[in-house]
């Protein structure tokens, strides 16, 4: 373990909750808070036990506390941690974090408790991501994402591809060495068999992205169609539903927003646009432009049609443009309580779901259409997705530098080059779990961390 100070922060959001609790970790936490600690003498308690006292700055009472003690290495970051919960009162929080820096610890930056976790080996940088994930997860199935990988699911995939093509390296870097005498050590049919396995592994590691990118940020979906069909209606239905939980302030009805709506754990991003088809004027024609590209990034498309205004013709000729976008989509016809038999008979040719958005009629079947759309493989607790761009990227290049040992293999190269090749793959394999790593990477990930984390 290398040698760090101690640092300080509130790990605890500031706000209105009648506790916060102030954390520090390095070598002197627990003789820096004993100093200033009233209660029993804390460098004589076991881990994990807490405390009744009080902090003193001087002969000011600052608080009555509870101190919990983790010593090293059964802690967070690895090292000594003292977790001091104190009444949350901004002043008080203050005072005590100002009178512990003076005792000599250092106030701590964004991420630097996670960091040193990941330093001192308690995690590696995958898991620490997940860290971050996890305290920003909104849904069940970010939450189950971020746990999975938390604990070490995805690092252990990778921990073994990582294994299995180190033991081929070396046997391979072994060649290098007898170079004039063209032995092979590595059997070149067992190393084509084990990287076109592993390329397997992590093709579907690639491909559960866009499950764990959807998981984790949300499912885009647009809900398109012309001016008054009820697209603003539909969104304030949806929300409100949702939202009718948490508070109940009225829903307004505003035009291109962006909502969220948890629909059986997970999050959906709704967007409301502007009517796809009125390209009358410039000003509308870029707003139409705004409306086909955000349809073109959606990951579900959901059409709404109101025959009142629009006949059969009409309506279809707005799906063939909608078709065109190549993004799934649901039909959805809207205002069924104004439709006659005869409407409901000839829109049958389009097999839609009929619906009320203002009467919250079908709407519970649209959920179900669109969970049913998104085509979420229920996940398994062992199930590994990835949900990190950073992490696609670095297993894409590994992807590339294992192709390339397998056309050297095909091409009879020297063993010099499918050598460097693997070493390739492993050096973005590590980048993932941090067994590579640069202070760059390291600064980029856990500056997005807050302060106390
Ligand atoms: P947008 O322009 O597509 O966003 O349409 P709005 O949501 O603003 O709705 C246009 C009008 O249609 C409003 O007067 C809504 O009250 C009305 N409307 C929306 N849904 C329904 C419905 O299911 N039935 C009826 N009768 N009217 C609706
Ligand atoms: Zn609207």
């Amino acid at each position: 373990m290398a040698n760090y100070d101690t640092i300080v922060a509130l790990a605890t959001a500031t706000g209105s909750g009648a506790i916060a609790v102030i954390r520090l970790s390095g070598p002197e936490a627990i003789p820096l808070v004993n100093r200033v600690f009233k209660g029993k003498n804390l460098a004589e308690q076991a881990s994990h036990t807490v405390h009744f006292g009080t902090l003193r700055d001087g002969a000011e009472v600052l608080d009555e506390v509870l101190v919990s003690l983790f010593i090293a290495p059964h802690s967070y970051t690895k090292e000594n941690v003292v977790e001091i919960s104190t009444h949350n009162s901004r002043y008080i929080i203050e005072r005590i974090i100002q009178l512990l820096i003076r005792q000599g610890a250092r106030a701590a930056r964004p991420g630097e408790f996670t960091l040193r976790a990941f330093l001192n080996g308690q995690m590696d940088l995958s898991q620490a991501e997940a860290v971050a994930d996890l305290i920003a997860s909104t849904s069940a199935a970010s939450h189950q994402v971020a746990m999975q990988q938390m604990r070490g699911g995805f690092s252990n995939v990778l921990k073994q591809l990582r294994e299995q093509l180190i033991q081929f390296a070396s046997l391979i870097e072994l060649e290098l060495d007898f170079s004039e005498e063209d032995v092979e050590f590595a059997n070149r049919a067992q190393l084509k068999a084990l990287i076109l396995e592993i390329n397997n592994v992590i093709q579907k590691l690639i491909a559960s992205f866009e499950q764990g990118n959807v998981l984790k940020n949300g499912v885009p979906v647009v809900i398109a169609g012309r001016p008054n069909v009820g697209k603003s209606t539909l969104l304030n239905t949806l929300l409100n539903e949702e939202r009718a939980i948490v508070s109940d302030i009225a829903g307004t009805t505003r035009d291109t927003i962006e909502d969220e709506v948890n629909i059986q754990g997970v999050t959906f991003r709704f967007i409301d646009t502007a009517g796809i088809r009125d390209t009358l004027d410039v000003i509308e024609a870029k707003g139409v432009e705004r409306t086909r590209e955000k349809m073109k990034k959606a990951r579900l498309i959901v059409y709404l049609a109101d025959p009142q205004h629009d006949d059969l013709e009409e309506i279809k000729n707005q799906l063939a443009e909608v078709e065109q976008l190549d993004v799934p989509y649901v039909t959805v016809v809207n205002k069924v309580d104004l439709l006659t038999q005869e409407h409901v008979d000839t829109l049958y040719t389009i097999d839609p779901l009929f619906i009320s958005a203002k009467n919250n009629v079908g709407v519970e079947e649209l959920k179900a259409e669109l969970l049913h759309k998104v085509n979420l493989h229920d996940l398994g607790t062992d199930d590994v997705l990835v949900t990190n761009i950073r992490h696609v990227e670095a297993l894409r290049k590994t992807e590339d530098a294992l192709q390339r040992v397998l056309y050297g293999i095909d091409g009879a190269v020297t063993s010099d080059f499918l050598a460097m090749d693997i070493r390739q793959a492993l050096h973005h394999l590590g980048e993932i779990t941090g067994s590579v790593s640069t202070d760059d990477l390291l600064d980029n990930i856990f500056s997005k961390f807050c302060i106390g984390k």
